[in-house]
């Protein structure tokens, strides 16, 4: 048992820059959505990014708002199960407004913005594309 719930524990949401050494910010939405994929696929998901300390964020060079930045967001990875599975589980997840497949990293980001700046996209080589109509059958999504 986690320090924040069945799974997790506030060290799983840390931010990995060697800045910081460990600053987090967690929402507990988050949590909650993570512990549904768990118990959904009857297996804990690995967290390979939660939190963004603004080091990193600079760092990162990133122009748009991070929901890392303010410990809404998490990039998963449940070993044994590929990102598609998890994706389509998580889009059925209210709540879950931000969603982004990796397939090169078979990982997904899920993250709890308002639902009024809902956003889906694929991660190819690097660049953020709208999963639309021909990337979802490219994907089988
Ligand atoms: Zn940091």
């Amino acid at each position: 048992m986690g320090n924040l719930s069945e799974n997790f524990n506030h060290k799983d949401f840390i931010c990995r820059c060697p800045e910081c050494r460990g600053a987090y910010r967690i929402h507990l939405g988050l949590v909650g959505i993570l512990e549904e994929i768990a118990i959904h696929f009857k297996k804990r998901p690995r967290i390979i990014s939660g939190f963004y300390c603004e080091a990193y964020l600079e760092k990162l060079k990133r122009e748009k708002k991070s929901y890392h930045a303010m410990g809404k967001a998490a990039n998963i990875v449940i070993d044994g199960v590929t990102a598609a599975e998890v994706f389509k589980f998580a889009e059925t997840l209210e709540g879950v407004n931000g969603l982004g497949y990796y397939p090169e990293e078979n990982m997904v980001h899920v993250d709890t913005r308002p639902p009024e700046k809902k956003e889906i996209w694929v991660r190819e080589k690097g660049k953020y594309l709208p999963l639309n109509q021909e990337k979802r059958h490219q994907y089988g999504l």
